[in-house]
């Protein structure tokens, strides 16, 4: 479904993403990892195309996506800083993207009510999303990402505000819930117990580049290098 090949993105002089080649199968459920600045996000944000690559192409069924604004990628992401619409309430909010694809009353009524049951918000709908604390305001962002039901959805830190508890429920359900519409996820996480409870595959990542591709038990049980074994948490 999605591949990178050798994708670089400069900041000055320094590469944020360094040649990076990466695929995604179809239904995969992809987790990266990696340090703070490591490139995560912009992996993201060059996915989705709100960042050009400087070399190195991103490809969705195998096309070209540079000059593929973003609206037409047909992928969905959720940001770290999950910027939610201030003057519109938290249904609103989770019905944006149904709205924007045309879907009826009815059909975004039952999607939202469906999915603020699921993120542990059931009556939240009419509220302002300035009353919501930082975790809840995740929670409908989350909600609202899942809404339009993308084909690649992008998950930066979808659940990183919130209290260990919850992120175990979710986790859980999120996975279930992939699995039953086929979504295809690419997700960043400091988390490695969320990483290897969702993930099919882990990604670690070091200075902008892949230090590690594989199954969450061949990434804990093979480190790549002595850089992926200390991240883990293992001595050496
Ligand atoms: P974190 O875990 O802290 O979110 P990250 O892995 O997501 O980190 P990125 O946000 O992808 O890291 O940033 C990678 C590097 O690129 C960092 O050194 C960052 O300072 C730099 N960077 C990212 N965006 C920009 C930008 N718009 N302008 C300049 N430098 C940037
Ligand atoms: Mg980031």
């Amino acid at each position: 479904l999605l591949s990178l090949e050798g994708a670089t993105v400069r900041f000055g002089g320094r590469a944020a993403l360094d040649a990076v080649d990466l695929a995604v199968a179809e239904h995969e459920i992809v987790c990266v990892l990696g340090p703070s600045g490591s490139g995560k996000s912009t992996l993201l944000r060059a996915v989705a195309g709100l960042q050009a690559v400087d070399a190195g192409r991103v490809l969705l069924d195998g096309r070209d996506q540079a000059r593929v604004p973003a609206h037409r990628r047909g992928v969905g992401l959720m940001f770290q800083d999950h910027q939610l619409f201030p003057q519109r309430d938290v249904a609103g909010n989770v019905a944006f993207g149904l709205r924007m694809r045309g879907a009826g009353r009815e059909e975004q009524a039952e999607r939202v009510r469906e999915l603020l049951e699921m993120v542990g918000l059931p009556d939240a709908g009419r509220r302002g999303v300035g009353t919501l604390s930082g975790g809840e305001q995740q929670r409908v962002a989350l909600a609202r990402a899942l809404a339009p039901r993308p084909r690649l959805l992008m998950l930066d830190e979808p659940l990183g505000q919130l209290d260990r508890t919850l992120r175990e429920r979710l986790v859980v359900e999120l996975r279930d819930l992939f699995g039953r519409l086929g979504t295809t996820v690419l997700a960043v996480t400091h988390d490695q117990g969320e990483a290897f409870a969702l993930a099919d595959r882990v990604v670690v990542m070091r200075d902008g580049r892949v230090a590690q591709s594989g199954s969450p038990l061949e990434v804990w049980q093979r480190p790549a290098d002595a850089f992926v074994a200390r991240f883990l948490g293992f001595e050496n």
